[in-house]
């Protein structure tokens, strides 16, 4: 039985680790939960799975929670650090560390200081903190297994050692995008689109902020950061390439010519699952493949001059320190601008590009150097926001 710390239980990725775990419960146990402000779906959540913790994001959400819930013998907290202490419960086996956007970070370098395994759909914090947290990871010897799905693919494609996924004699990542609602558009047609509309995923259903950064290609951007962390390459061994199925998830291709993919329907549950029974697998009640319904399979080159936040992130990785950190919180900011129509989703990519070129890049050697990079960029943000100025 691995008992289950699920942060972002209210999300997108949190309704598909709780299906799992309402699906075995022989193998696991909800032990904690958090959200932020989310109550109603909190209290039904608490009904349900009975954990022993429940952290929310502030003291009123806290009190609402606990108030509509009073008939359980569940501890009702609130704040960062209850979050960090249910990261790090002795109770808790494995952390599915699935917060939206950097404020993941801390609670997920909590359970990985704590040593537990960690599942990370929460790209944010990896991208953020990037070496440092790959050496907290090396140095609490923690399993780390990517949720994000292309991430999981390439995981599920390199030889496997009892102590992970291994790079051996690869040639390059081929890193999939799905290429969202305007893959086909041209940027006049992009100009005005509306949050709605960009929140329209063709093949997946998610949070706001990571689709509408599916939408700009900045997913992919961080994914491509991402990668470039977890499998120790540069954005020169990753391609990406666009495939609007989503049905190959990402590949790998090895240097006599293999190239090894994996593929299924598009659904959270498999990576997440996959995630929680690593090496083993169980089922998820995910339709079957069917390649004949399928019939084709497409690939292209992503068109970087109609979605530019793909070259920034790639052009942030190769500017190294906090460079990464500054255009993460520029996007965190510009997105939420967006979602409330102070901005247009063309000025996503202007404003990100803005704050990257405007940041004095500096070394990242203490994790508090990623919290000060992080509110520098975000406050710079919000400031060309307010101002309207994109360059
Ligand atoms: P959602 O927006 O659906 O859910 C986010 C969760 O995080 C909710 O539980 C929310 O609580 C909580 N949360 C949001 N802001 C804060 C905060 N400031 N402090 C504490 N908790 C907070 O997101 P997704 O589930 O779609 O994505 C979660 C993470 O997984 C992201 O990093 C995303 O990039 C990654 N991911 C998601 C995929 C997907 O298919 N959805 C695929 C691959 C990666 P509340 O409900 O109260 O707001
Ligand atoms: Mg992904």
């Amino acid at each position: 039985m691995q008992g289950i710390c699920l942060l972002g239980a209210t999300g997108s990725i949190g309704q598909s680790t709780l299906d799992i775990i309402a699906q075995h419960p022989d193998k696991f146990s909800l032990i904690s939960a958090s959200a932020n402000e989310s109550v109603a779906k909190m209290a039904e959540i608490c009904h349900r799975f009975k954990p022993q913790r429940v952290v929310m994001g502030t003291e009123k959400a806290r009190d609402e929670l606990a108030l509509l819930c009073v008939d359980l013998p569940t501890s009702f907290e609130w704040g960062s650090d209850a979050l960090d202490s249910i990261a790090s419960d002795s109770a808790v086996d494995q952390v599915m560390a699935a917060i939206m956007g950097f404020a993941g970070l801390k609670p997920t370098l909590a359970g990985i200081r704590a040593g537990k395994r960690t599942l990370l759909a929460n790209k944010e914090s990896l991208v953020t903190a990037g070496k440092l947290f790959m050496d907290e990871v090396t140095r609490h010897n923690v399993v780390l297994l990517p949720i994000d799905s292309e991430h999981n693919a390439i995981y599920q494609s390199l030889p496997q050692t009892s102590q992970g996924a291994h790079k051996k004699d690869i040639s390059k990542i081929l890193l999939t995008a799905s290429g969202a609602p305007f893959r086909t558009w041209s940027l006049d047609e992009m100009s005005s689109v509306t949050p709605e509309q960009a929140c329209k995923h063709p093949n997946w259903s998610m949070g706001q902020k990571i689709s509408i950064d599916s939408a700009t290609l900045m997913n992919k951007g961080l994914e491509l950061i991402e990668a470039c962390w977890l499998f120790d390459v540069t954005p020169n061994d990753v391609e990406v390439v666009v495939h609007p199925e989503s049905i190959i998830h990402s590949m790998v291709s090895y240097r006599d010519g293999s190239v090894i993919a994996q593929m299924g329907n598009p659904d959270m549950k498999i990576p997440i699952a996959y995630g929680m029974t690593w090496p083993d697998r169980i089922e998820t009640q995910v339709d079957p493949l069917n390649l004949v319904d399928v019939t084709r399979l497409n690939f292209e080159a992503p068109d970087l001059t109609r979605f530019p936040n793909l070259q920034l992130a790639a052009d942030a990785w190769f500017a190294g320190g906090s460079a990464m950190a500054a255009l993460n919180a520029a996007n965190e900011v510009a997105v939420d601008a967006f979602l409330k129509r102070k901005i247009s989703f063309l000025d996503i990519a202007r404003f990100n590009e803005k704050v990257l070129s405007s940041t004095n890049v500096v070394a990242i050697d203490v994790i508090e150097d990623v919290f000060e990079a992080d509110a520098q960029a975000r406050s710079l943000a919000q400031k060309y926001i307010s101002d309207g100025s994109v360059s």
